[in-house]
Order: structure tokens, then C-alpha cells, then sequence
């Protein structure tokens, strides 16, 4: 891509919300499940995919700290989460990254994928809030859902909060 086309889809408004498509549709694409490859219209698209790794972590610090509030009322947050990542407004914060240039929101069964990611996560933080020296297995948690998708993708949930928080201060300011 030359550098001008590439100002040109960084500026390009993302007018559409996620879900457009129920599955991967890049052309000859398996449909896999799984997904390691986050690029080439792939990311976000798949069932499971390294992000899904960041979505478990969101699940283990809610079932850590948050499990009081019921599974139901966290539950409800994520999916308040993916119905506000799948609108244009976080679409394009999402785009304003060189990383997140090719993301047009998540297909409907990555969706799905990112719950069933949370909800696993949720079980494992309730799991460790209850043992012997949960902080410590707390952290071992998390630094392992942090060091997958970085060595997977180059990113993770640390990076992305970052460069959300970046974007959002930067069009506010
Ligand atoms: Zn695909």
C-alpha cells in the first residue's frame, strides 16, 4: 500500500456497524474456529483469534473482583461491550491504529467467540478469587493472557487500552 492510500483509508470514515457478515467472508478463507493470523480481513472475523485472549482476561478480572454483582449482571456488561465495539464511533477509534486499519467490526460468530471467551475467563477468575494465594495466581493469570496474543499478534489488552485511551484523548483535546 503507498503511503497516500494508506492516509487515505486512515482518514476514511467507517460509516458501518460490525456483524455485517456471519463468518469470515475474505475469499478462500477455511472458516476456521481458530484464527492466528489477525490481518488480511481475517481479524475479528473468526470464531476465535488471539484477541480472544483479551476478552478471557476482561472475563478473570471481573470474576476476580466483580463475581458479587451475579454472572448475569456480568454477563450483561461484555455483551454492552460488544454491542459498543461493533458501533461505527469504536470501529473507527479501532481504525485509527495502523493495526486496526483493516477492522470493519466483528462478524456475528466472533461475537459469539468473544463471549464464550469472557464466560471461560469469568469461571477461571471466580476459580482463583476462592484458592491460597489468589493475587499471586491472579497475576500469573493475566501475565500469561497478556504474553499469548503479543507473541501471537504483536498486541494484547494492555497495548489496546492504550492506543483507545490515546485516540479518544487525541479527538477530545
Ligand atoms: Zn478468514
Amino acid at each position: 500500500m503507498t503511503v497516500s492510500n494508506e492516509r487515505n483509508k486512515r482518514t476514511e470514515r467507517h460509516e458501518r456497524w460490525g456483524w455485517q457478515h456471519n463468518q469470515c467472508s475474505v475469499d478462500g478463507c477455511d472458516r476456521s474456529v481458530w484464527k492466528t493470523d489477525t490481518k488480511h480481513g481475517h481479524g475479528s472475523q473468526h470464531m476465535f483469534d488471539p484477541y480472544s485472549f483479551c476478552h478471557m482476561e476482561v472475563g478473570v478480572m471481573q470474576g476476580f473482583f466483580l463475581s458479587h454483582i451475579g454472572y448475569k449482571a456480568n454477563i450483561s456488561t461484555h455483551c454492552m461491550w460488544e454491542f459498543v465495539e461493533n458501533t461505527p464511533w469504536m470501529i473507527n477509534i479501532f481504525r485509527d491504529d495502523p493495526r486496526g486499519l483493516e477492522y470493519t467490526g466483528d462478524s456475528a460468530i466472533n461475537s459469539v467467540g468473544d463471549l464464550i471467551s469472557f464466560y471461560i475467563g469469568f469461571i477461571i477468575g471466580v476459580t482463583i478469587s476462592k484458592s491460597n494465594g489468589r493475587y499471586v495466581r491472579l497475576f500469573a493469570v493475566l501475565a500469561i493472557l497478556e504474553s499469548i496474543p503479543f507473541m501471537l499478534m504483536r498486541d494484547n489488552s494492555v497495548l489496546l487500552a492504550f492506543k483507545v485511551l490515546k485516540t479518544i484523548v487525541a479527538r477530545i483535546g
